[in-house]
């Protein structure tokens, strides 16, 4: 079949803020790279625009696909109905949810694509234009990450993130050997640690032309430990790059790396995204062995890693079945005693494909609610030692102490008196947007039902 163009897309319900929207679509971008020169590709993105309208000019000879959330899937499947009205022939659907349950998707997908689809991808296009479209796509081994789908030049012209982002994304490493029971993210990429080559990482961020950019790494910071040279050499190169400071996820291991943590700070790190998950140590089963609830310890990395000139944001989930109210008691006295600057508190969450949520299926915890329902910030199942009631009223409480513009100022404060007063103008927004971040996410919560539905379409 004669293709006309490909578009991929984005759902999602942020909207802009002041004028961009937050995070660039990396993957997307990625994916879009691989489309051959020859073929006119596209990538709309809902947070940037509403896409309804652009839907409905599409016809028969565009080839279609959207990434899929577990929080997105209504949306995704609303906007591949009106592309099947409009005459749409194929549309391709893909990303972590499809991955972790294509049964779901298949109800309404013409293709699903299973897996991290580098290797899938080109072959769909392909067998489009030879009209031999297969219902089912998997990548069967893990992508080794050298030459895999570079973003290309027209892409970088095209997405514009510089002026439509406020944050672009990078990946630097993919996977984590860790097993956390709730953690999609090694579900779908992998329990195998993989690292890109410095130089494609180094020639990424000149071509992109990004001066700071967030890490979609599942666990960059375990890399210290088990590949250190690669870490040093890393660093080493990033050194001499323009750039004003870059974040990524980690474990708290790396504050026993002084060496690489200065290295990282000459390489204009700012900050790290550490999963304590709990101060509660009747959970450290749950956390697959990188956290232990022990909050001496956590206060311990965080003043090593402070020591450094390194920033750290601490992330908490709540809800595991040892918690009680008590537990988040404990997690804001933690949070006032240890410096952190900035903090993300989420409601534990049973996506597919998680032992977890094996579990809650097992014991009949779960609860009947839309996919809509999955964003870290409402409750989705029954607690094992309390109510929901409890747990939501304890959520709330600590959300509402840790982000009232007291506590935020505070920490922002603190955070911003550890730099130079030459670049404290530089480090206002990201010292704030952190937290403003986390605490848009916490008031998803207090919004239910159709109005969570609305919330996808109504931005631009
Ligand atoms: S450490 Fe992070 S990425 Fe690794 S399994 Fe646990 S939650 Fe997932």
């Amino acid at each position: 079949m004669e293709i006309r163009k490909v578009v991929l897309i984005h759902p999602g319900r942020e909207g802009r803020i002041w004028g961009r929207a937050t995070g660039a679509p990396y993957t997307l971008m990625r994916l879009a790279s691989l489309v051959p020169d020859g073929i006119l590709v596209e990538i709309w993105d809902e947070n940037l625009e509403p896409l309804e309208g652009k839907l409905r000019q599409l016809g028969p000879h565009d080839l279609v696909g959207i990434t899929s959330k577990t929080l997105a899937v209504e949306p995704a499947e609303r906007f591949a109905r009106i592309a099947r009205e409009v005459g749409v022939q194929t549309v391709v659907v893909g990303g972590a949810h499809a991955t972790l349950m294509p049964e779901d998707v298949a109800r309404w997908a013409d293709v699903v694509v299973t897996g991290e689809a580098y290797y899938t991808w080109p072959q769909i296009i392909q067998d489009f234009i030879d009209d031999d479209l297969q219902p089912h796509y998997h990548d069967s081994e893990w992508a080794d990450l050298t030459g895999v789908a570079p973003i290309t030049d027209r892409v970088i012209t095209m997405v514009n993130e510089n002026r439509k982002y406020w944050t672009p994304m990078m990946e630097i490493t993919r996977g984590c050997p860790r097993n956390c029971t709730f953690c999609t993210a090694i579900r779908v990429s992998g329990q195998r640690m993989r690292l890109r080559p410095v130089e494609e990482v180094v020639d990424e961020i000149q071509r992109r032309g990004i001066k700071r950019f967030f890490l979609t790494d599942d666990n960059f910071g375990l890399a210290f430990r088990t590949n250190p040279e690669y870490i040093e050499s890393l660093f080493k190169a990033l050194e001499p790059l323009p750039l004003h400071g870059w974040t990524a996820q980690a474990e708290m291991l790396v504050s026993t790396h002084p060496d690489l943590l200065d290295l990282a700070r000459r390489a204009h790190f700012d900050k790290f995204f550490i999963g304590f998950e709990s101060v509660n140590p009747a959970n450290r089963r749950e956390l697959g062995g990188k956290s232990k609830g022990l909050v001496a310890q956590y206060k311990e990395a965080i003043k090593t890693i402070h020591a450094h000139g390194i920033g750290v944001v601490g992330l908490f989930v709540f809800g595991f079945d040892h918690d009680t109210p008590q537990t988040l008691i404990d997690s804001w006295e933690f949070v006032r005693e240890s410096e952190l600057d900035s903090v993300s508190m989420t409601v534990l969450t049973p996506y597919p494909g998680t032992p977890f949520r094996a579990q809650l299926v097992a014991e009949d915890r779960l609860m009947e609610k839309p996919w809509r329902y999955y964003d870290t910030a409402h409750v989705t199942f029954y607690p094992k030692l309390m109510t929901v009631e409890e747990l939501e009223r304890s959520y709330d409480w600590f959300c509402r102490h840790v982000y009232s513009p007291l506590s935020v100022g505070r920490r922002g404060w603190r955070t911003l008196r550890r730099h130079p007063v030459s670049r404290m103008p530089r480090k206002v927004f990201g010292t704030f947007s952190t937290d403003y971040g986390y605490w848009r996410t916490f008031n998803w919560r207090h919004i239910d039902g159709s109005r969570l539905l609305n919330a996808w379409g109504t931005t631009g």
